[in-house]
């Protein structure tokens, strides 16, 4: 069945065919067990299944059963572990329909952004599938007296928790490196959505990852996702999700010096200048902030306007905001869902709070559904303009599509304001001026900086962040880092 031949079907019988029951451990699904949880298509705030919630038992079961296969693993030769990747990239392809259709109905995304979303996981794996027979060290140069290089080697058994607004493609970007590397995963997705993890893993399995090498629990964040975080088995923690609970996980992994990878928040900022062109600045800033309901940690939710340009600005992309059609994921909407009723309650505190300081609300402002049923939990795209500094809906990441307002006059301003939260995931500034935006791009305390463009760059790249951001980098080469450990070797020369 095509995408539409799914998504027609799951529109009449609210039902998916399919879905994955239990935990997936050493190379197969576990029995379902008692305790379960709802897992609702926030389109239409409709319970559309269950899943079942693991326990310490079964969170126990898949490290041990990772930690086996680790061991076998790194002895498997980087070009077979090439053609596994390369396998896993051919039969998430060939998935990609059903994978679409499920995390739409998880995740409350558009069909078109998971597509994507499938098929960036897709090159994640033919990239690192590219790196598994390249992880060389270096010859170092001691003079005569000694041979010297180094080796890079897996860490072992690698943690992945992976929250709900990437669901497929964050999997991806930790589990892909981690394999290349030689490592073996335990992956624990968001309670919101646990299912295209599941999914993913039996593809893997049947490209030809040996049982226990890739294991995925579902379950508590505060239950087993803490369990990952203490047990000292595993070696590397890849964590993406919110400032607090990254803290709460960085201090429960000290005790065992535990090395972590830390996704966390945003708040970036689009400069535009005054030699900008309107129309541009406009169009980025609408996909800046409006992509994915604005649930990204590195959306665009701070547009720093240059005076001059800021009604030119406003009044294009104000006219596009109120024409945005929310929706339903599988009916083609302009905008999805956002993820579940708690985190719209968060969206709407944050903006009500806003209004009732008297922000100037240009769009939205309010909560609103699926045009056609009625039902579902959306937010209208929301423009708040002229906001001071340390206003909270600058400060604050909202991760909806709220985007706050501010206007500057001169570059040491414009610097200041972009730098002038706790965050420092990326930025993005538009001008003409070679120069200037050379100097913003080197004043800018983050982690990536486009030119003229907003969400430019691609898995290739390194990403990640400064400050409250987090650190470690993901995707790019620098992504296998977290993966390997550098050893020296040394040989004396001497007769
Ligand atoms: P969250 O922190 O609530 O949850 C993230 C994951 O952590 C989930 O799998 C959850 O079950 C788990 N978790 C919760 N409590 C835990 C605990 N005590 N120990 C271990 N694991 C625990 O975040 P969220 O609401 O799922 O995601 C939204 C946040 O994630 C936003 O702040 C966003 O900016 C951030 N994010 C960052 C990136 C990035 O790459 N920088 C990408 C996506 C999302």
């Amino acid at each position: 069945m095509t995408a539409l031949d799914l998504a027609q079907d799951y529109l009449t019988r609210g039902k998916l065919h399919d879905l994955p029951e239990g935990h997936f451990i050493d190379g197969k699904f576990t029995p379902a067990g008692n305790r379960k949880m709802e897992s609702f298509d926030p389109g239409r705030a409709e319970i559309f299944a269950e899943f079942s919630l693991g326990d310490e038992a079964q969170m126990d079961k898949a490290i041990g059963a990772a930690e086996r296969a680790a061991g076998h693993w790194r002895q498997v030769s980087p070009p077979e572990r090439c053609r596994i990747l390369n396998n896993v990239a051919r039969l998430f392809r060939e998935n990609a329909d059903r994978l679409s259709v499920l995390e739409v109905v998880d995740s409350g995304k558009t069909l078109a952004e998971a597509q994507g979303d499938v098929q960036s996981s897709a090159r994640l794996f033919e990239y690192y599938a590219g790196a598994a027979d390249k992880l060389d060290g270096r010859s170092v140069n001691l003079g005569t007296a000694y041979t010297a290089f180094t080796v890079r080697e897996p860490v072992g058994v690698t943690g992945h928790i992976i929250p709900w607004n990437y669901p497929t493609s964050t999997f991806a970007r930790g589990v892909a490196p981690a394999l290349a590397a030689g490592c073996s995963v335990v992956a624990k997705p968001a309670e919101t959505t646990p299912f295209t993890a599941l999914v993913m893993a039996e593809l893997l399995s049947e490209a030809g990852v040996p049982d226990g090498l890739v294991n995925v629990v579902t379950g508590l964040g505060s239950d087993i996702g803490a369990q990952m975080a203490r047990d000292p088995r595993i070696k590397q923690l890849t964590f993406t999700g919110s400032v607090n609970t990254g803290v709460s996980v960085a201090q429960t992994a000290a005790p065992n010096v535990t090395r972590l990878t830390l996704e966390l928040g945003g708040k970036s900022p689009l400069i535009a200048f005054e030699d900008a062109d309107p129309e541009k600045v406009a169009d980025g800033a609408y996909w800046a902030i409006f992509s994915n309901s604005g649930q990204i940690c590195s959306a665009g939710s701070r547009l720093i306007l240059h005076k001059s340009i800021r009604d030119d600005v406003l009044a294009i992309l104000t006219e596009r905001a109120l024409a945005i059609r929310t929706g339903h994921g599988l009916t083609s909407p302009d905008m999805g869902a956002v993820n579940s009723r708690q985190h719209l309650a968060r969206i709407k505190a944050h903006v009500d709070a806003a209004k009732a300081r008297g922000a100037n609300l240009l769009a939205g402002g309010d909560v609103a559904t699926d045009l056609d049923t009625g039902k579902g939990w959306f937010f209208q795209p929301t423009i708040l303009a002229d906001l001071a500094p340390n206003d909270p809906a600058v400060q604050e990441e909202i991760f909806g599509p709220v985007l706050s307002v501010q206007n500057f006059e001169t570059e040491d301003e414009a610097v200041s304001l972009a730098n002038g939260t706790e965050f420092g995931l990326i930025a993005s500034v538009y001008t003409n001026d070679v120069g200037r935006s050379m100097r913003i791009a080197s004043a800018m305390d983050c982690g990536q900086v486009s030119v003229n463009d907003y969400w430019a760059g691609g898995l290739e790249l390194p990403f990640g962040g400064n400050k409250k951001s987090g650190y470690g980098r993901e995707k790019g080469w620098e992504g296998l880092d977290a993966y390997t450990k550098v050893k020296s070797i040394t040989i004396s020369n001497a007769s």
